[in-house]
């Protein structure tokens, strides 16, 4: 009897152990769910990780507070229309895997079939290629009342589909095909078309900004800090910077081929000669006008003027010279 209650009294100190312990995860889980800020870690493809602090709870939302765009061959976890879940981390990763779309290979006997022992049916599986046609976007960001242009942007390519077909003959003439799968080889590149002003241009005169000319004649005569630094691109739409009016956090209205957005490590107004883009309307020479959460010092986001040119441009590795005012 003595053991009996000497048994008991230890169950009874293991509830109450347990209660305490239960009472203790739901505080936490109350107060969890209270707070209304998180810290969420950004992993992208190169291994480079950040941790941003928000409010917002979608995927698309915090990338897009952060200009960060998923390219087409990238995927992210979890997806982009999904919540952020408890690990509170969003992956970015390069999809290893093509788009394949296989039909369901049915096999029958057909009536036909069953006639071959007499009429003789043969089946081949054929591939082709066909092309994708690239599609045509126009961007009019020219103002009324004067003379416009049009000017090619970016040029169209075709892509290219293979589709692999089940064809069927009879005493060697076709008699019908299947498709039994359909995979894109190459994606096509849309061919951007811009319609501006035709104007004649004269050094200085630019509205809402220095003109390239100025820009680079500031940098005469200073040693440049040179900085190989991994580039990616952004447009003034909701998905790259969570709201689309364009106002950079300096600001001044974006501007393509002008408009960078850099890390804290590069006051605003830094100048930054890219000699990759040496042949572009600006001659390489942008300006430091905005800022990104997810823009480290080691990162630049340069900006685009659709959403598709930012995609396309991807991420990159680019030789930078910087010149701090
Ligand atoms: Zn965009």
């Amino acid at each position: 009897m003595k053991t009996d209650g000497r048994l008991s009294f230890e169950i009874i100190r293991k509830i109450v152990f347990i209660s305490i312990v239960l009472v203790c995860l739901l505080g936490l889980g109350v107060f969890a769910s209270k707070s209304e800020m998180n810290y969420i870690t950004i992993r992208f493809p190169d291994e480079e990780e950040i941790t941003v602090l928000t409010a917002k709870t979608g995927v698309d939302e915090i990338l897009g507070e952060n200009h960060i765009i998923v390219l087409p061959d990238e995927e992210v976890y979890p997806s982009e229309s999904d919540k952020i879940d408890f690990s509170k981390t969003i992956t970015i990763s390069k999809a290893n895997a093509k788009k394949k779309i296989v039909a369901e290979e049915v096999e029958s006997v057909s009536s036909e079939e069953i006639l071959g022992k007499y009429v003789k049916i043969a089946e081949k599986i054929i591939t082709e290629q066909v092309e994708i046609p690239y599609e045509t976007i126009t961007k009019d960001v020219s103002t009324e009342g004067s003379e416009t242009k049009d000017s090619v942007i970016q040029q169209g390519v075709n892509g290219i589909k293979e589709i692999k077909y089940k064809v069927r003959y009879q005493d060697e003439v076709e008699i019908d095909r299947t498709v039994i799968s359909e995979e894109v080889i190459k994606e096509p590149v849309n061919k951007i078309v811009q319609i501006s002003n035709n104007i004649t241009s004269r050094a200085g005169t630019r509205v809402g900004g220095l003109s390239p000319e100025v820009i680079a004649s500031s940098a005469d005569g200073k040693e440049p800090v040179v900085r190989t630094l991994n580039a990616s691109a952004y447009c003034s739409c909701a998905k790259c910077c969570g709201k689309s009016n364009g106002v950079t956090s300096s600001g001044n209205i974006a501007r393509e081929w002008h408009t960078v957005a850099a890390g804290s490590g590069y006051p605003m107004g830094t100048v930054i000669y890219i000699p990759a883009f040496a042949d572009q309307p600006n001659g390489g020479w942008f300006v430091v006008e905005d800022r990104g959460g997810a823009i480290s010092n080691n990162k630049l986001d340069v900006f685009m003027g659709s959403h598709q040119a930012a995609i396309q441009f991807g991420r990159k590795n680019l030789e930078c010279y910087i010149y701090y005012q």
